[in-house]
């Protein structure tokens, strides 16, 4: 915390801060060479993170006193302070300090907390294919002329939250988001892809969709590594529901397969074809074992 190792409960700031004006990334470390064992961890999408980071302080009027080189050698430092070995959760935050002049502050705090999580993908990983009963929320997508969606704001999550909410109250598993124009734009806390008649498809930038690091690597390898057709191009509500299979994707999920939508149930097949071999794919990527890749990963 603000270039000093800290422990968590120890990482004290004045309860007049105001929170509401940060900023955020959400980054993780794999452990290289099988993802649910142990041993040496890398980064996925370090630059693309911390490029968006920087990005989003723009956006904001914040600016990050350290350099990026400065925020890895912090973060590195942070996971051996942690003693992890195993995979792990990097959350970057930036928001004004106290007192500095909040919409036009001149002063910043940086924090990087860490924790270990649990990984979905992996073959034959049990949580994997559990059901998932997803509804379109109420809730409309906030627009990208009122709350930018391409800056990792932490205000976007009040609408994230609605939509969660909503969806727990009524049973569901979790939401979906149409944008202000009414097609499909991405979850609560990570993007959508469908796959119909063997084509993937995901909604463009356009659809009011937080610029997802994994969503561009899958857009990448999809097609190249797989074979599979992907489109990026708006998706209407009733050929969301007509989709053979649906996932979210993004750091936190990784690949997240939906089984339903508004309870109608998508393909014949749950989880589908296409999504297993996209997240067997991204796992071995995560996992180094991809030699074309490696590019993606940076180590801890
Ligand atoms: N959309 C939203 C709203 C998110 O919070 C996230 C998680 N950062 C994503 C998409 C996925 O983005 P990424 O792949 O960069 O984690």
């Amino acid at each position: 915390m603000n270039g000093e190792i800290t422990e968590t409960e120890k990482a004290l700031v004045s309860a007049m801060e105001p929170i509401y004006l940060g900023i955020f990334e959400g980054i993780k470390a794999y452990v290289e060479g099988d993802i649910l064992g142990s041993g040496k961890l890398n980064f996925i999408g370090w630059k693309p993170h911390i490029d968006r980071l920087w990005r989003s302080a723009a956006v904001n009027g914040l600016e990050i006193s350290y350099t990026k080189e400065e925020m890895l050698e912090a973060t590195r430092e942070t996971i051996k302070a942690n003693g992890f070995d195993t995979n792990v959760y990097i959350q970057p935050r930036v928001w004004p300090k106290a007192g500095t002049g909040r919409y036009l502050a001149r002063e910043f705090h940086v924090v990087i907390p860490t924790w270990k999580f649990d990984t979905l993908l992996g073959k034959g990983n049990p949580r994997f294919g559990e059901e998932r009963r997803f509804m379109v929320s109420s809730w409309r997508r906030i627009a990208s002329d009122a709350l930018p969606p391409q800056a990792k704001s932490w205000a976007n999550y009040a609408n994230s939250g609605l939509a969660t909410r909503e969806a727990a109250r009524l049973g569901y598993n979790g939401a979906l988001f149409l944008d202000n124009r009414g097609f499909v734009s991405e979850g609560t806390g990570a993007c959508l892809m469908t796959v119909r008649n063997g084509r993937v498809i995901t909604p463009p930038v356009t659809a009011s969709i937080l610029e997802s690091v994994t969503r561009g690597y899958l857009i990448e390898f999809i097609p190249r590594d797989l074979g599979i057709p992907l489109e990026v191009r708006d998706i209407t509500r009733v050929e969301l529901y007509a989709s053979d299979e649906a996932f979210l994707c993004g750091t936190g999920g990784e690949v997240t397969p939906i089984t339903s939508v508004d309870d109608i149930k998508l393909g014949e097949e749950y989880p589908g074809p296409i999504t297993v071999k996209i997240a067997e794919h991204y796992a071995e990527i995560l996992a180094g074992n991809v030699e074309e890749r490696r590019g993606w990963l940076t180590p801890v």
